[in-house]
C-alpha cells in the first residue's frame, strides 16, 4: 500500500524520479507520498463510516509523534483527520497544520501544568488522564479557568502487545494509564466535580501490533468497564481505541488491514452507543515514507565482511539502533549482480550505527542510491544532530509536483543556535 514503484528503470515517489531529488536535494532526504498518506485515511475513514451504527462519528486522529512534519499534518488535516497529541509542540503543529481543537485528542504520561492550561485554552476535543496526581492537577488548572474540559481515563489493560519490548504500553509494568480498578474509582470520583467533564475511557496498548487478539482483548476490556459505569448511573459517550495496528517492514509479511482491524472493533463495540476515536499513527505513515541515501562507499575486508557505508546514520533513522528494526533497502536504480550478505551501516562513530546485519544485496557502488522503505513514521521525527550531522531534509511529493518541506540546514545555521557564552568572544 505504497507508491514508491520502479518507472523507466529507476525508482520513482508517485511521479517524482528519486534520482532527480537526490540531485537537487541532496541526501539524506525523507521523501513523503501524498497519495499513499491519503491512501491509508481513506481506507480507515471508509471503514469507519461503513460502521457506524457501531462506532457513531468515529474520530481519525492521527498520532502527530509519528510524524509531525507541518506538510504532512496538513496534508491530513485537508482529509479531516484529526490529532492524536502527547505535548504542548504537538498541539501547536497540529493547530498550525488546520487541524481544529475540537479534532484534537491530549495524551501522555506527563503532561505538565502550562500544557494542561494551554489544551484547555485551545479546546481540544479531549484531554487523556493517565493518573490521579495528573486528574488532581488538571483539575485544579481548570479551575483558575473555569473550564470543564473533557476526559477520558487512560486505562492500562495489563494486555501489552508490539513489536519490540520498547514499544509496548499495555503491560501491567509499564508506566502508561491505570489500572481497572483505579480507573473506576476515579471516573466515580470525578463524575461530580464541576471541573472536568469525564466522557469515556482509552486504552494504547503498544506499537507495531500484527494480530488482532490482544487490541480485541484490550478493546474488550473497556467495552466491559462502560457497561459497570453505566450501572453506576456514570455516563460515558466515547471510546478512545488508541493505535499499534502494525504495518509489513517485511515486503511479504501479512498485517491485518485496517478493514478487518475496524470490523472488529466494531463487533465489540456494537450496541454500546459510543462514538470510537482510532489514533493511528505508524498505520498511516510508516509506508508513506522513504529515506533517501547515498552510498559513500562499500568496505571489503579481508576477514570477508562487506560494510555498505551509506551517507544516512542513526541520527538520520534511529529505529534499528533503538528497536533492531528492520527496513527493506532498496537500489533507486535496480543493480545486477549476485546477491552478497552486506553489514549496512552509516558514518557515526558508535557501532550502534548499524541499519542491518549480513543484508544479502546486490552489488552497489559508491554514488549509487538507495531508500529505506517504510521510514515515514517515527523516522524524521526522531531525527538529530549527532556528530554534527545536519538534519536530513523532508520532502513531500504529491503527483508531479515535489516540495522540500524541511531543508537540510545550513552549518551556520546550525552553529547559529549556539550563542556564545560572552566570557568566551573575544
Ligand atoms: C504512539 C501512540 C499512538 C500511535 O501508535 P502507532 O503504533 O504509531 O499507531 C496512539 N496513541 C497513543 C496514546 C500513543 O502514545
Amino acid at each position: 500500500m505504497h507508491h514508491f514503484d520502479l518507472k523507466d528503470g529507476v525508482l520513482h515517489a508517485e511521479g517524482v524520479s528519486l534520482e532527480a531529488l537526490a540531485d537537487s536535494v541532496g541526501t539524506p532526504t525523507y521523501v513523503y507520498s501524498s497519495a499513499t498518506l491519503r491512501r491509508h485515511y481513506g481506507l480507515l475513514r471508509e471503514a469507519c463510516d461503513a460502521h457506524r451504527g457501531a462506532l457513531g462519528d468515529a474520530l481519525i486522529a492521527f498520532a502527530v509523534k509519528a510524524n509531525s512534519n507541518l506538510s504532512v499534518l496538513a496534508t491530513l488535516a485537508k482529509l479531516g483527520c484529526g490529532a492524536d497529541t502527547v505535548s504542548e509542540g504537538e498541539i501547536r503543529r497540529a493547530l498550525t497544520a488546520g487541524i481544529p481543537g475540537e479534532r484534537i485528542i491530549f495524551s501522555g504520561v506527563g503532561k505538565t501544568d502550562a500544557e494542561l492550561a494551554f489544551a484547555i485554552e485551545q479546546g481540544v476535543r479531549q484531554i487523556n488522564v493517565e493518573s490521579s496526581t495528573e486528574l488532581d492537577r488538571l483539575i485544579a488548572v481548570a479551575a483558575t479557568k473555569n473550564a470543564a474540559p473533557a476526559i477520558a481515563i487512560r486505562v492500562n489493560p495489563k494486555i501489552g502487545a508490539g513489536g519490540h519490548a520498547k514499544i509496548t504500553t499495555g503491560g501491567a509494568g509499564d508506566k502508561f494509564g491505570v489500572p481497572v480498578e483505579e480507573a473506576m474509582a476515579l471516573y466515580a470520583r470525578v463524575s461530580s466535580s464541576p471541573h472536568v467533564t469525564p466522557v469515556g475511557l482509552a486504552c494504547h496498548i503498544g506499537s507495531q501490533i500484527t494480530d488482532l487478539a490482544p487490541l480485541e482483548a484490550a478493546f474488550r476490556v473497556l467495552r466491559d468497564m462502560t457497561d459497570a459505569l453505566r450501572a453506576q448511573g456514570r455516563s460515558v459517550t466515547r471510546l478512545d481505541l488508541g493505535g499499534g495496528l502494525g504495518v509489513p517492514y517485511y515486503g511479504d509479511a501479512a498485517t491485518p488491514s485496517p478493514a478487518d482491524y475496524v470490523a472488529m472493533a466494531a463487533r465489540v463495540l456494537e450496541g454500546l452507543n459510543v462514538e470510537a476515536a482510532f489514533e493511528p499513527g505508524r498505520l498511516m505513515a510508516a509506508n508513506a515514507g522513504v529515506l533517501l541515501s547515498r552510498v559513500i562507499q562499500v568496505n571489503e575486508r579481508t576477514d570477508g565482511r562487506r560494510f555498505l557505508v551509506l551517507d544516512a546514520a542513526m541520527n538520520d533513522l534511529m529505529r534499528p539502533a533503538l528497536y533492531d528494526a528492520f527496513h527493506d533497502l532498496k537500489p533507486v536504480r535496480p543493480v545486477e549482480g549476485e546477491l552478497l550478505p552486506h553489514d549496512v551501516v552509516g558514518p557515526v562513530c558508535e557501532t550502534g550505527d548499524t541499519f542491518a546485519r549480513d543484508r544479502d544485496l546486490p552489488p552497489l557502488k559508491a554514488g549509487d542510491l538507495v531508500v529505506f522503505m517504510s521510514a515515514g513514521a517515527y523516522g524524521a521525527v526522531m531525527s538529530g544532530e549527532y556528530n554534527t550531522r545536519p538534519l536530513a531534509a523532508e520532502v513531500l511529493v504529491d503527483g508531479e509536483r515535489s516540495a522540500v518541506i524541511r531543508p537540510r540546514p545550513t552549518y551556520e545555521a546550525m552553529f547559529a543556535r549556539e550563542p556564545m557564552a560572552d566570557w568566551l568572544k573575544d
